[in-house]
């Protein structure tokens, strides 16, 4: 089975210190790192692999966010040719907020997330990076499956867990029309991290275990925050 692929921007984390991603970058060198929703497309079913944050959201929470977010998925949606109402699944990389708040755009969409990831989420240690789950589980109700580890979600689309960025954190591996392709998640956030993990990936050794395997299976690496993917085929130009 063979997935197109989309990656549409939905804003930016405004002055990120580039070295929670590179060891050893100064100190003072500061990034906007992008967040991106994936699309994939079999023909049949329309999934989308992380729903990215909500501006306003964000801000009540003290943490800032760039760009119209919600509006944004909806354009990239609209250029790639998919309404919200069409949307079948919704994957989640893990539950940090700027890859989860959109998810009740989509009414007739079922979200999966390793269970893992949920019960770190709404536990006491989980930090200020998690908002506004134990409203959202509510909200799904069934429409909200979890997952106990690597599965596949549809032929040639399935889930590995690789908890070192988050507890329950997964990556995504899809049969595109081109190439076995991973959509990474925060395991890797840039395209070096595929070779240096950063303190953004607490757990080291969960970390290298899945690169080593990615590296082994030769999957295209496709980062969850990398400026440099409005350069790739794959960049979805919002609707003008
Ligand atoms: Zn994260």
């Amino acid at each position: 089975m063979s997935w197109r692929l989309g990656i549409v921007e939905v804003g930016v984390i405004p002055r990120l210190p580039l070295n929670l991603y590179l060891p050893d970058a100064s100190p003072d060198v500061l990034i906007d790192p992008p967040c991106y929703c994936y699309l994939a497309s079999d023909g049949e079913r329309n999934v989308i692999i992380d729903s990215g944050p909500d501006r306003a959201r964000a801000v009540a929470e003290g943490l800032e966010i760039v760009g119209d977010t919600s509006e944004l998925l909806v354009a990239g949606l609209r250029a790639w040719g998919v309404g919200s109402a069409d949307v079948d699944c919704i994957v989640h990389t893990h539950l940090h907020h700027d890859h989860m708040q959109n998810d009740l755009m989509f009414p007739n969409a079922v979200v999966r997330v390793q269970r893992a990831e949920v019960a770190w989420a709404t536990g006491p240690d989980c930090g200020r990076f998690y908002f506004g789950i134990p409203e959202l589980v509510t909200a799904l109700g069934d429409r909200l499956e979890l997952l106990d580890g690597d599965a596949e979600l549809f032929p040639g689309l399935r889930v590995v867990l690789n908890a070192g960025h988050t507890p329950g954190h997964q990556s995504v591996i899809v049969d595109s029309t081109e190439d076995r392709v991973c959509l990474c998640g925060d395991i890797v956030s840039l395209f070096a991290n595929v070779e240096v993990v950063g303190s953004i990936c607490p757990n080291m050794r969960e970390t290298k275990d899945f690169l080593a395997r990615a590296r082994v299976a030769g999957w295209e690496m496709i980062p969850s925050h990398d400026p440099k993917l409005r350069e790739h085929r794959w960049y979805v130009q919002p609707a003008g």
